[in-house]
């Protein structure tokens, strides 16, 4: 399905790129809620939640994902002090945007439970 990250998968609309790697693409949130918000993705458009998440077929790339979110939370210094990792999936979850991504939240301290 096409959406506004697979216009960023394909350069059609411009995003500040963090990491890429052969399968995954990471970039800043437009509209971020901490001091470091990174949207990690899959470059493929065909999981658009964990609901379409298939076992067997889409293990590595969620390792992939996992992986880059370590590399990004080093890079951009949040890694010893803490982050928080959040996948939204449908309707009640406030999803937007219906391609599988994990949001990477850090430099700030977050409540528990979320809101
Ligand atoms: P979700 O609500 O989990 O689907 O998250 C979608 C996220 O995508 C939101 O945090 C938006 O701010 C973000 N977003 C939407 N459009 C863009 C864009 N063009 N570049 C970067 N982030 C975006």
């Amino acid at each position: 399905m096409e959406t506004v990250f697979s216009k960023i998968i394909s350069k059609e609309i411009p995003a500040k790129i963090v990491f890429e790697s052969e399968n995954v693409l990471a970039f800043h949130d437009i509209n971020p809620q901490a001091p470091v918000h990174v949207l990690i993705i899959p470059k493929t458009t065909e999981i658009n939640s964990v609901r379409n998440f298939i076992a067997g077929a889409h293990d590595k790339i969620i390792g992939e994902m996992l992986s880059a979110a370590k590399t990004i939370a080093k890079d951009l210094n949040i890694f010893d002090s803490g982050f928080r990792l959040v996948i939204n999936n449908g309707a009640d979850s406030g999803q937007e945007v219906p391609h599988l991504h994990i949001h990477l939240l850090g430099g700030r301290k977050f409540t528990w439970p979320p809101g």
